[in-house]
């Protein structure tokens, strides 16, 4: 059955983006002429959109497009890596190795637990690590897109570790002291505590966690500063500062984001983003993400994640029992309550959410397309936004077929913002700025 699925999504997997590539010509529908376009010159979208793309040279196309389409294998092999490395851990015994040696450390169950979690996450972590280095090191590097030496990217994944020990031992804890108490009902509760652990991380991963990789601090420009904070106060945010991050430590890619929740929410750009882009460009990014902030984005996201991890805890309860019947006693694992099944959860999470990955990314994606709707009426910016869209292209295929951007985008793909931002453009033709378009985005 498990085989019939996986082939299934091979299936998906495979054919799915060569059909999709085929049929991208068709994908972006002509654009009706407004009525309110200039009777002059009357502005062709779909014209405009194309002028943008070819902005982009083919190398730079080409080299993009097979940097992403390998992320679409990538997906597959992470997934089938971390079910192998899982698979060893429960074969060989080597989890409930972990578990006895937890029980004879300590009889206190919390601290065996983290005791266990402590074993295993370092384990895992060692086992992955040939994988984790081809692909956030060396596969980034082939594609230009990493500026770190090994010394400062191995200095980052330990903290990573870290990081990982002690809030995974912060959610694992709960969850198995949760698991032994509530009996068969124990993955309802254990999907809450994983729903509220995730709003938690939310919650201090811009003040605790993100300053650990990277140094925040107010934006300096205050030209720029001053743009943001208009738009900020136009648009109801009561932010009084705008962050700026040393991303260029990894990376030259663009991005800013919104981050936090609750009381430590907040909007930082990065400096790539400040060093390669106009004024326009940066008002442009800064109105996405103050649409992420506007239309409660972290609140709605984490409603509909929240929906997908109770089924996800749903699925766990059923495939956990079924593994457990058929190998429980093989693999010295006892019930559902004892630590060391954690590698078999890992496997049924794992297939969970690498099946549901058209869902997640859909998720993100509406979301990401509401907030360049927003964006793009905050700032007003339709050429900055669409040369940003270029940039975002060097590690982002630009222009996918339909059903592959379904599957595999969890932001719209570089076509589609350009068309949004041209169709807005022509419904806004006094904000056309010649000077954006003619700047040219690629060496
Ligand atoms: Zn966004």
């Amino acid at each position: 059955m498990i085989r019939a699925m996986r082939i299934t999504i091979l299936a998906l997997l495979f054919w799915l983006p060569c059909w999709a590539a085929g049929q991208a010509d068709s994908s972006p529908a002509a654009q009706p002429s407004s009525s309110r376009a200039m009777p002059a010159q009357p502005f062709n979208v779909e014209a405009a959109v194309e002028a943008y793309l070819a902005k982009m040279p083919p190398a730079e196309r080409a080299k993009s497009n097979a940097y992403f389409e390998g992320g679409y294998w990538l997906i597959l092999w992470d997934f089938l890596v971390t079910a192998f490395v899982m698979w060893l851990m429960l074969q060989f015994r080597w989890s409930a190795g972990m578990r006895n040696l937890a029980e004879r450390i300590t009889r206190c169950r919390p601290l065996q637990t983290a005791t266990y979690w402590v074993q295993f996450i370092i384990v895992a972590s060692v086992l992955t690590f040939p994988m984790t280095v081809y692909e956030g090191y060396c596969r980034e590097h082939k594609y230009g897109l990493l500026n770190q030496t090994l010394a400062p990217w191995l200095r980052d994944q330990l903290v990573m570790l870290v990081v990982a020990v002690v809030l995974g031992a912060i959610l694992v804890v709960p969850l198995f002291g949760l698991v032994r108490l509530m009996g068969k009902s124990w993955w309802v509760w254990g999907a809450i505590v994983t729903i509220v652990f995730a709003a938690f991380l939310s919650l201090i991963a811009p003040v605790y966690i993100s300053p650990l990789f990277n140094t925040y601090r107010s934006v300096q420009d205050t030209r720029i500063k001053d743009a943001i904070l208009s738009m900020a106060r136009a648009n109801w945010i009561p932010a009084s500062d705008v962050y700026e991050f040393d991303a260029s430590r990894q990376s030259d890619r663009v991005s800013a984001n919104v981050s936090g929740f609750a009381g430590t929410m907040r909007i930082s750009l990065n400096d790539n983003l400040l060093r390669r882009c106009t004024l326009p460009e940066i008002e442009t990014t800064m109105g996405h993400e103050m649409g992420h902030y506007v239309l409660n984005h972290a609140y709605k996201g984490l409603l509909m994640i929240g929906v997908v991890i109770v089924i996800g805890f749903a699925f766990l309860h059923w495939g956990i029992n079924a593994a457990l019947q058929l190998w429980g006693e093989k693999w010295g694992v006892r019930e559902v309550g004892d630590v060391a099944v954690l590698p078999l959860a890992v496997i049924v999470l794992s297939f969970f959410f690498f099946v549901m990955t058209p869902v997640t990314n859909t998720i993100s994606r509406t979301m990401e397309f509401e907030a360049d709707m927003y964006g793009l009426n905050a700032a007003r910016q339709p050429d900055g936004e669409a040369n940003v869209d270029l940039l975002l292209g060097e590690y982002r295929k630009m222009d996918p077929g339909p059903i592959e951007e379904f599957i595999f985008y969890d932001h719209p793909s570089g076509r589609t913002r350009i068309t949004a931002a041209m169709r807005w453009k022509e419904e806004h033709p006094e904000t056309e700025l010649p000077e954006e378009m003619a700047r040219p985005m690629f060496k």
